[in-house]
C-alpha cells in the first residue's frame, strides 16, 4: 500500500465526513452509499480557499487556543486535573467543548500543514485533558472542581447528581460529543491513541449509565449522535452507534421544541427550535438513516429538509431567523436586518447537506451546501481570520461588527474546526463513480473500486465557470465521472423556488472531452460521462456566469419590491465604503438597471465587484419619499462584508420607493441628539422617520429596554437652539406572545427649560395603543430638550418604533 493509499485509509477511519474511505477496506456493515474522498486526499491549489485554510492554520487556530487559556478554559482541566488550585474559571459549563473543538480542527490542520510545535502542544493540552477525567471516565470540569470543594460553585444549570439536568441545560453530553469528535479527528491525523482512550472511557461510562437498563435523559443539546457515530466508525464496536440511535429514539414526545423533543425524532416533519442543535441532530439522523438502512429516520430528515429549503432559508444559505431561540422561525419569517443566521447554523447545516448528498447523489444538496459556504459560512469569519461572527445578518444600520472571541465561543470554534475541512467537500465516489461537487484548484489522489485515479481541476471560481480537469488514472479503466451542473448555471437559484431568477438564462453548457464537443446526458443533476478513462484524459467545462437579479417567494414580506443580486454562488451587497454618501439602507435600484462586473486585485485581498446604478431616496416633511440624482453601486460579495469597519450594508436591493429606508426629513427630532436611559446601537431607530404606518411592518427597526420591566425608563432629544413644540407621536414596540416586549402602561412628555424639567400641559388624553400610533396635543412650549418617560409593565418590557415630535 503506497503512502498515499495509506493516508486516506487512516483518514477514513473518522473526520467530519468520513464515511468509509476511499481505499479498498469496505466498511463491515452499512454505510453511505456515496464516500467522500477524505480531505487528506485533496490538495487545494486555488487563490480563494487554500489561503483560508493557510490562514485559519496561522491565525484562528493558535488565536482560538490563546483565548482558551487567557480565558481560563485551559485552566479548569488543569484545575480539575490537580495541577492547579481554584474555581471554576469560567461563565458556562459547556466551555469545556471549545477546547475539543479547536483540537480537532489543529487535528485537521496538522493533516495539511504538519507543525511539530502544535503537535506538542496538543499533547499537553491532551495529558491535562486526561488528568481531569474522573477515575470512572466522567469528564465535566465543572463539576470536578465543584466537587473538589464539597459541592460549593456548581454551575446552577447542573444538577447535584450527574447527567440529571442534561435536557435541560447541563451540557454534559454536548461537551462528550464534540469530544468524540476531536478524539476521531486527533486519531486520524497522528496515529496517537491518548485523546481517543479518553474519549472511549468516557463513552463506556456513558453507555454505561444511560440505556434501556439507564437513565432515560435525552441530550439537551445535540452533537453527542455525530460522536458517537465516528466511534463506531473508528472502533467498529456496535455499542457505541446503538447508543447514539438510543439517544434519539428517547427524544419526546412532549419535550420541548426549543431542542426537538416536542415529537419523536421519527415523527419530525419540520424544522423547529435552535436550528444549531437542530442541523446536528439531522446530521446524527442522516448517520443512522445511512448505517441501519432506516426508512422512518429517511423519511423525518426529507421532510425536514423540504421545510428549510421550501420556506426557512435565507438567500445566503443562512438560516435560524430568530434570535430569541437561536433558531428556527415560521415559514417565510425571513428578517434581514435582524437575521440571526448563526454561522455554527450554516456549518451545521452544510453537514447535514452533505449528509443527505452521500445517502442520495442528488446536486440539490450540493447546491444548498455550496450555497452557505460561500455566502453565510464564510461570512462568519474575516478575512484577517482573527474576527468572527455569531449572527450573520442580511442588512445592518452599523451596529454590527465581527468579535475577536465571545463568552459563548461556539462560533469561533466551528470555524477552527470546519475550515480545513473544506477540501472533502470537493469530490465522492461509489466503486464506479466519481463525482465532482465542487470547483477549487486541486490535486487529489483518489482510489476508485481498487484503482487508482489522479485527478486535477483547474478553475478560477467563484469568479470564472471554466473548470478543467485532468484525468489520469494508473491504467484505462471504465467510470462514470459525474461533474455536478450547479443550480445557478442552470436557472434554478435555489430548490424549490423559495428564491428565483429574475430572467431566464439560455446560455447554454459546454462540455469538451479532450478537445472535442461533447453531448451532455443528465443525470440526477450531474453530467455524466460513461467511458473508459486512461492517462492524459481531459474535461473542460464552462459553467455560464452572468449577474443574476433574484426575487424572493411574495410570502417572505421583507424581500417585497426588492432583488437581490447572484453571479455563480456568491451572493452580493451593497456596502458603505464603495458608496460616496456612505448611505445604503436609503438605496433604490432601477428595475431596469443595467449590471457590469469586474475583478479587482487591490480590494478585499482581491475580488469580484458587481456595478450598477441606483438613487438615493429621501423623505419630505411632509412624508413623502423623493429620489435624488442617480449615481454608481458597487456591490461586493456578501461574505467580504464588514472588513472595513461597521457601517451600512444590504444584501436586499429595493426596487420600489415603498421598500426604500429614506433619508430622514430634517425634523425636530431628527435634528436632535438622541440619548436614552439605555445606549444600544439600535437607538437610531426611534427618530429614523420608518415605522409599521408607512413601511414593511417585517423591516422597521426598533429600539426596547428589554430585558428590563416594572421600572421608569426614558428616551430623550436634545434640540440644537429652542424650539417651540406642541405635539408627538409614538409608535410602540409589542413583540407578544412570544417576545419579552408588550406596550407599556403609561407615558409622560417633559420638557427642559433652563435646567428644570416640566411635564407638558396636555390637551388631549394619554392613550397606549398596540399595532398603532399614540398622538398627543399640549400647551406650546418653548424648550432645549424632550423627554418621553415609559413606565414598563411589570412583567414585560416595552419599546419604541419611532417617537415624533412636531
Ligand atoms: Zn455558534
Amino acid at each position: 500500500m503506497n503512502n498515499n493509499c495509506f493516508k486516506s485509509l487512516i483518514a477514513a477511519f473518522s473526520v467530519i465526513m468520513v464515511m468509509s474511505q476511499s481505499c479498498d477496506k469496505k466498511p463491515s456493515s452499512g454505510d453511505y452509499p456515496i464516500r467522500p474522498v477524505p480531505f487528506t486526499s485533496v490538495k487545494l491549489t486555488d487563490n480563494f480557499w487554500a489561503p483560508r485554510i493557510k490562514k485559519n492554520a496561522l491565525v484562528t487556530i493558535p488565536i482560538a487556543f490563546g483565548f482558551c487559556e487567557s480565558t481560563g478554559r485551559v485552566k479548569n482541566f488543569e484545575i480539575a486535573g490537580g495541577l492547579d488550585t481554584g474555581k471554576f474559571q469560567t461563565i458556562y459549563p459547556f466551555d469545556d467543548s471549545d477546547v475539543f473543538k479547536i483540537i480537532e480542527g489543529a487535528s485537521y490542520s496538522l493533516q495539511t500543514l504538519p507543525d511539530p510545535k502544535l503537535d506538542a502542544y496538543l499533547d499537553s493540552l491532551i495529558w491535562k485533558i486526561g488528568l481531569a477525567q474522573e477515575d470512572d471516565g466522567y469528564l465535566y470540569t465543572n463539576r470536578t472542581i465543584s466537587e473538589m470543594h464539597g459541592g460549593k460553585n456548581l454551575h446552577e444549570w447542573a444538577n447535584k447528581s450527574r447527567w440529571l439536568n442534561d435536557s435541560i441545560s447541563s451540557h454534559e453530553l454536548y461537551n462528550l460529543g464534540h469530544l468524540y469528535e476531536a478524539a476521531a479527528a486527533h486519531f486520524e491525523a497522528t496515529g496517537k491513541r491518548t485523546l481517543l482512550d479518553i474519549a472511549l472511557k468516557s463513552a463506556d461510562l456513558v453507555n454505561k449509565d444511560f440505556g434501556p437498563e439507564g437513565l432515560k435523559v435525552y441530550p439537551g443539546h445535540q452533537v453527542i449522535e455525530m460522536g458517537l457515530v465516528k466511534l463506531y466508525r473508528v472502533t467498529g464496536e456496535k455499542k457505541y452507534l446503538d447508543l447514539a440511535r438510543f439517544f434519539l429514539d428517547i427524544r419526546g414526545p412532549g419535550g420541548q421544541q426549543y431542542n426537538q423533543a416536542q415529537k419523536k425524532v421519527v415523527d419530525q416533519t419540520e424544522a423547529v427550535g435552535h436550528s444549531v442543535r437542530a442541523t446536528y441532530m439531522y446530521s446524527g439522523m442522516a448517520d443512522i438513516a445511512a448505517i441501519e438502512k432506516d426508512d422512518a429516520y429517511l423519511n423525518a430528515i426529507t421532510k425536514i429538509w423540504e421545510d428549510i429549503v421550501y420556506g426557512k432559508i435565507y438567500l445566503t444559505g443562512g438560516i435560524g431567523a430568530t434570535g430569541g431561540n437561536e433558531g428556527f422561525g415560521n415559514p417565510f419569517e425571513l428578517p434581514n436586518m435582524s437575521a440571526y443566521c448563526e454561522t455554527c447554523a450554516s456549518i451545521g447545516d452544510i453537514f447535514f447537506n452533505h449528509r443527505l448528498f452521500l445517502l442520495h447523489g442528488q446536486t440539490k444538496y450540493i447546491d444548498i451546501l455550496e450555497k452557505t459556504l460561500y455566502n453565510s459560512m464564510l461570512s462568519g469569519v474575516s478575512l484577517s481570520a482573527n474576527r468572527f461572527f455569531y449572527p450573520n445578518p442580511l442588512e445592518s444600520n452599523g451596529q454590527h461588527e465581527r468579535s475577536a472571541w465571545f463568552g459563548c465561543a461556539c462560533c469561533p470554534s466551528n470555524i477552527a474546526r470546519f475550515v480545513p475541512a473544506i477540501p472533502g467537500y470537493v469530490y465522492a465516489v461509489t466503486d464506479k463513480e466519481l463525482y465532482v461537487n465542487l470547483f477549487i484548484s486541486n490535486d487529489a489522489g483518489i482510489m476508485l473500486g481498487g484503482r487508482k485515479v489522479k485527478i486535477s481541476q483547474k478553475a478560477n471560481f467563484p469568479w470564472e465557470g471554466k473548470v478543467e480537469l485532468a484525468i489520469d488514472p494508473e491504467s484505462g479503466f471504465k467510470f462514470d465521472l459525474k461533474i455536478r451542473v450547479p443550480g445557478w448555471a442552470l436557472n434554478e437559484a435555489v430548490p424549490g423556488g423559495l428564491y428565483k431568477f429574475r430572467d431566464q438564462n439560455s446560455a447554454p453548457l459546454k462540455l469538451l472531452v479532450n478537445g472535442e464537443n461533447s453531448e451532455i446526458i443528465m443525470a440526477n443533476g450531474y453530467m455524466l460521462i460513461s467511458r473508459k478513462w486512461k492517462p492524459g484524459d481531459n474535461v473542460v467545462i464552462d459553467f455560464p456566469m452572468p449577474i443574476r437579479e433574484v426575487m424572493a417567494d411574495e410570502r417572505i414580506k421583507e424581500d417585497i419590491g426588492k432583488i437581490a443580486i447572484q453571479r455563480g454562488p456568491v451572493i452580493y451587497c451593497a456596502e458603505w465604503p464603495d458608496n460616496n454618501t456612505g448611505n445604503i439602507l436609503d438605496l433604490l435600484i432601477k428595475k431596469d438597471a443595467k449590471y457590469t462586473t469586474e475583478f479587482v486585485p487591490s480590494l478585499l485581498n482581491g475580488t469580484q465587484i458587481i456595478k450598477t446604478t441606483g438613487f438615493q431616496t429621501k423623505r419630505t416633511l411632509d412624508d413623502k419619499i423623493e429620489t435624488l440624482k442617480e449615481e454608481n453601486v458597487v456591490l461586493i460579495p456578501y461574505a467580504l462584508w464588514n472588513n472595513r469597519g461597521a457601517g451600512q450594508m444590504m444584501v436586499w436591493l429595493p426596487t420600489s420607493t415603498q421598500a426604500t429606508h429614506p433619508l430622514p426629513a430634517p425634523t425636530i427630532a431628527n435634528r436632535s441628539k438622541v440619548r436614552a436611559t439605555r445606549m444600544t446601537k439600535t437607538l437610531f431607530a426611534v427618530n429614523d422617520q420608518i415605522h409599521p404606518l408607512n413601511s414593511n411592518r417585517e423591516s422597521v427597526s426598533h429600539y426596547d429596554w428589554w430585558p428590563d420591566k416594572d421600572k421608569w425608563e426614558w428616551v430623550e432629544y436634545d434640540f440644537k437652539k429652542p424650539e417651540t413644540i406642541s405635539k408627538t407621536k409614538v409608535y410602540w414596540f409589542d413583540d407578544g406572545p412570544d417576545g419579552g416586549c408588550r406596550i407599556p402602561d403609561e407615558w409622560e412628555i417633559l420638557y427642559l427649560v433652563g435646567n428644570i424639567w416640566e411635564p407638558v400641559i396636555a390637551r388631549t388624553p394619554y392613550k397606549v395603543t398596540k399595532n398603532g400610533c399614540d398622538s398627543l396635543l399640549f400647551k406650546p412650549v418653548n424648550a432645549s430638550a424632550v423627554k418621553i418617560k415609559v413606565k414598563l409593565n411589570k412583567e414585560f418590557s416595552s419599546g419604541i418604533y419611532e417617537w415624533v415630535v412636531e
